[in-house]
């Protein structure tokens, strides 16, 4: 299905956009009284692609002066061409790779399928053997589909098994145990809002296989909010006894970074180490940002917030 967007950059009206008439350029601006105060993260628009609300968000896809086509969702950039490989390759390599064994992996949310992408790496390595993945909303999916087509080149494939449904429910009602689950959601601001809870932690922890590897983005980081990234890691090992944070340069999120939280029941695994890895000639072909070096240091944090996160 082909989406076209029928208007124009000057007259189209949205909240996240803005026209400079001095040089006559459009930019879009991510801005959040609540989150960050008095800071913004700005590019500059060359054409609105699409832009859609759905029962669960307002959607928006603009192509960019410097990072590509972007995806945005209620304001908040869920990822650029330039830099989404950055992401995705963490939150999808460093839980596989430190799993024994990651045959049955769950990716919660993850709508622009650049997850599933890296995760079919390891089907062609037989080391993921199926992969579910349950999203919200497919109109995410179709538009990825047509406007970040390297991302969601794997969206069909014959090992995934899509699922439209609310993550929270899904973990509620399944019996289905897993090896790694990938929580690749929006911010807490929307449909996402019931992933950053104790509860949550808890239906992940009964649907994991013994041994299993749970990992997430935090929302914050060390630079946006500290004390609800403490506050958030407190949640989590309030049911998981091991937890750990590391994080990924990522220019298109405000603050420059991403924070993930990584977890298992199992207390003797040191998650900041990977417990597979490749030779680098195959770490280098199949992968842009993710190593086994990154993969440690991506746990090493500053002085102030290493203390302060405890
Ligand atoms: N990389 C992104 C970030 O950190 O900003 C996340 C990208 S991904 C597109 C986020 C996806 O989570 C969206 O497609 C959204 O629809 C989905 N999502 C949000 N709440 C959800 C829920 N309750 N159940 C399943 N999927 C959900």
């Amino acid at each position: 299905m082909a989406f076209q967007f029928n208007g124009s950059l000057e007259t189209f009206q949205h909240d996240t956009v803005t026209h400079h008439t001095k040089d006559n350029s459009y930019w879009f601006y991510e801005k959040s009284k609540e989150s960050f105060p008095g800071q913004a993260f700005g590019l500059e628009i060359v054409d609105i692609l699409y832009h859609t609300k759905t029962e669960f968000q307002d959607i928006l896809v603009f192509k960019s002066k410097t990072f590509g086509n972007v995806l945005v969702l209620n304001g908040i950039i869920q990822c650029t061409e330039k830099d989404e490989f950055a992401y995705q390759e963490l939150i999808t390599h460093i839980p596989i790779m430190s799993h024994p064994s990651p045959r049955k992996v769950l990716v919660i949310g993850g709508g622009d399928c650049g997850v599933i992408r890296e995760l079919i790496k390891h089907v062609e390595d037989k080391s993921v053997e199926s992969i579910t993945m349950v999203e919200i909303d497919d109109m995410v999916i179709k538009l990825s589909t047509e406007f970040l087509p390297q991302m969601a080149k794997y969206h069909n494939h014959p090992k995934v098994k899509l699922t439209i449904d609310d993550g929270f429910k899904f973990l509620r009602e399944t019996r289905e145990k897993f090896d790694v689950i990938i929580t690749d959601s929006s911010d807490p601001e929307g449909p996402a809002q019931e992933f950053f809870q104790i509860n949550y932690f808890k239906l992940l922890s009964n649907a994991l296989n013994e041994n299993g590897i749970v990992i997430m983005q935090s929302s914050e980081n060390i630079w946006l909010d500290i004390k609800y990234l403490k506050e958030l890691l407190l949640k989590a090992s309030n049911v998981f006894p091991n937890v750990e944070y590391c994080q990924c340069y990522m220019p298109s999120y405000t603050s420059g970074q991403l924070g993930l939280i990584i977890a298992t029941m199992n207390k003797t695994v040191d998650l900041t180490r990977p417990l597979r890895r490749f030779d680098s000639c195959k770490e280098t072909s199949l992968f842009k940002y993710y190593n086994h070096e990154v993969h440690h240091s991506s746990f090493i944090l500053p002085t102030w917030a290493r203390q302060y996160l405890g």
